[in-house]
Parts: structure tokens; C-alpha cells; sequence
């Protein structure tokens, strides 16, 4: 009997080295934890294995080539051959309603964009606590119809701005797990924050009691 399963389960799972291969052993209060990663490279299926009290996973499924495209710093988005609008993070079928959900196709985006929204966290899960406050962007890549959310770093957080350029920025070899924390934004080469204004003022203000608080964390 054949296997009808659009998403093959694989037989095997080739966990990365720095965590265990005991998945159902003690779990520490680390939040969601990653234990490994399945590419299939015939089938073109990528998946992501965590740990939040028992093992799950989930598949990419259609989307693999992205997942597996941050692995390898490598950011890909779709396109409709239609009416050429990108999106990322990437959608299988197009959204205007014109193109009658056109398939899009995978394109390599360029690591750059804008920030479209934002807003700065006082308070997150535990593993960024000692991080607080930071910036999270919804970030237009690359001319994409779409905005990706992540993290913007390198800037205060009161300097940040509607519309300011920026980068992609990789997380190092060996750390990188085919999520979405595999990169995070920062300010484009050469930009310079805007200077200082009521606004920023009061975002400033309400940071240091953040600031004051994360000093006394161990
Ligand atoms: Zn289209």
C-alpha cells in the first residue's frame, strides 16, 4: 500500500548535536525548547522539532524552502507571476483577488528593508528577559506586499522610527534552527537616529524603570 500522505513522517531524525536525543526526559523551565531539525532533501520537506512538555513539531509543509533557507542565510519569499506582487513571509497563493490565487513562485529576497510598525517591550517570555526593553518591528522585506515580525537591535529603543532602512542580521553558524529567531533586524549601514523629541523624551522615561529592573536579574 502506497502512502497517500501529502508530508511523509521521516524514519529518522538527525537532532543537532548540542541537544539530546532523550526528548522525553527532564525539561527545564527554559520556555520552548529546541531540540532539532529534518530536512528532507527528495522531497524538499522541512520541519522543526521542539519541546514544550512533551515533543512536537511542525512542518513547513509548502513554505519548507524558507525554513530551510534560513539555515542557510538565505531569505525567501514568493511572487506572484501574475501581477508580480512578493510576499514575505511567503504565501503559496496569491492574494489578489484578480490572479484567482495564482501560485507563487520562490524568490531570493535581498536582506533589507523598512520598518513599517513597531513597538518596544517591557515584559517577554523568559529567555529574553535579560534582553528588556527591546524593539519589535513589523518589517517590510525587499518591496514584499507583506511585513515580517522580529526583533530590531542595535538601537536604543526610543530612537526607533516609522520608515527607517534596515538590515538583516544572521545569527551565527551552529545557532541557527531554521526558525524565525534565526536573524533579527538593525539599523541599515549609515542611519542615524533623528534627534530627540517629546516622544522620544517619554519612551526614554518609560524604558529606565525597565533598564533598572534587568540589573537585578541574576
Ligand atoms: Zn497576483
Amino acid at each position: 500500500m502506497t502512502d497517500k500522505r501529502l508530508h511523509r513522517i521521516p524514519d529518522k531524525v538527525e537532532f543537532n548535536d548540542k541537544h539530546s536525543n532523550d526528548f522525553r526526559g527532564d525539561v527545564r523551565e527554559h520556555g520552548f525548547h529546541f531540540c532539532g531539525y529534518d530536512w528532507d532533501e527528495k522531497e524538499e520537506q522541512f520541519k522543526v522539532y521542539l519541546h514544550y512538555d512533551q515533543l512536537y513539531y511542525w512542518k513547513y509543509a509548502e513554505l519548507s524552502k524558507m525554513g530551510k533557507g534560513l539555515l542557510d542565510k538565505e531569505l525567501w519569499g514568493t511572487q506572484c507571476p501574475k501581477c508580480g506582487d512578493k510576499f514575505f513571509p511567503p504565501r503559496v497563493n496569491c492574494w489578489n483577488l484578480d490572479c484567482n490565487l495564482e501560485k507563487a513562485e520562490w524568490i531570493k529576497l535581498k536582506p533589507e528593508g523598512y520598518v513599517h510598525t513597531f513597538t518596544i517591550a517591557g515584559w517577554s517570555g523568559k529567555s529574553s528577559l535579560k534582553r528588556l526593553p527591546f524593539v519589535l518591528a513589523y518589517v517590510v522585506v525587499d518591496g514584499c506586499k507583506t511585513a515580517v515580525a522580529n526583533e530590531l537591535r542595535g538601537i536604543d529603543p526610543w530612537d526607533a522610527e516609522f520608515g527607517m532602512p534596515v538590515k538583516v542580521v544572521w545569527a551565527p553558524d551552529g545557532d541557527r534552527r531554521g526558525t524565525i529567531t534565526d536573524f533579527w533586524f538593525e539599523p541599515a549601514d549609515g542611519w542615524k537616529p533623528g534627534p530627540m523629541t517629546p516622544e522620544k523624551e517619554r519612551m526614554k522615561e518609560l524604558c529606565k524603570p525597565v533598564y533598572e529592573w534587568v540589573a537585578t536579574l541574576k
